[in-house]
């Protein structure tokens, strides 16, 4: 069975068939999915979700791409979905995002992303970060303001294995997407090849990032075994160990037993 630790159903690419996507994802032997919010809208629409499918579950928080205009208000509701939702396993996506100039200024997004990290930490949640050209200063974030102290996952890693590894340290999961079967992401197959099992995770972030043979083509959940085995390849094990081994990881990281 496999747990998808970072998918956006919330997303308006569902729009028009999300329950046929979710039925066929289940079917697909996917026992587990956590949402993940991005802007003030998706709260309310993953509240929903996760309300009405037992197997998906709760992240709240914004995404660094979309807090421009947020103020003091976006916080408290923040706190009140987070507490609300009965089925809330992380504060996420949060995080730093400069890759484009435009992109809200690197000290707003380092404000929000701290302020995140805080209420996580308030709440005693797991957090899920969001990471691109951004890698020092969210690493010195997340290590100055103690961010695994609930523990927390680097969503879809790309980078080298030393800063992995560094990530690991900290007390954080590693999650692998779809750039992992795709042939010129070098870095993060030697990352997988050394990190252990123990530290990662299955991730599609769909509907964005879906996997070789499906590249380019809408993401979901049921492209999870395309990682999974491109993983098992690296690491001469079987697909089955390695979704074995990162559900069990997921339910440990979210405290789906709480849930
Ligand atoms: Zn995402």
């Amino acid at each position: 069975m496999y747990f998808d630790s970072h998918a956006h159903y919330d997303d308006a690419a569902f729009n028009a068939d999300r329950e046929e996507v979710l039925q066929k994802v289940c079917n697909a032997g996917v026992e587990g999915i956590v949402d993940c919010a991005s802007d003030i809208k998706s709260l309310e629409r993953i509240t929903e979700l996760a309300e009405r499918h037992k197997y998906i579950y709760a992240a709240f928080g914004f995404h660094p791409e979309d807090i421009g205009g947020l103020d003091e208000e976006a916080v408290s509701l923040l706190y009140d979905y987070a507490e609300s939702c009965a089925r809330t396993v992380a504060i996420g996506e949060i995080g730093l995002d400069y890759h484009y100039p435009d992109n809200p200024s690197k000290e707003m997004q380092q404000d929000w992303f701290i302020e995140q990290i805080e209420v996580a930490k308030d709440l005693e949640l797991p957090i899920i970060v969001h990471s691109r050209d951004a890698a020092k200063d969210t690493y010195d974030i997340l290590k100055e303001y103690d961010g695994a102290r609930n523990g927390g996952v680097i969503h879809s890693y790309s980078g080298a294995p030393e800063l992995a590894r560094e990530y690991v340290k900290l007390g954080f999961y590693l999650g692998i997407g779809g750039m992992v079967t795709f042939q010129n992401a070098k870095k993060v197959a030697a990352t997988v090849a050394e990190i252990p099992l123990e530290h990662l995770l299955l991730e599609t972030d769909c509907p964005y990032l879906a996997p070789a043979p499906n590249r380019g083509k809408r993401n979901d959940s049921s492209n999870l075994q395309y990682i999974a085995a491109r993983i098992a390849e690296i690491k001469s094990i079987t697909p089955e160990e390695v979704a074995r081994v990162t559900t069990e990881n997921a339910r440990k990281l979210f405290r789906l037993e709480d849930v």
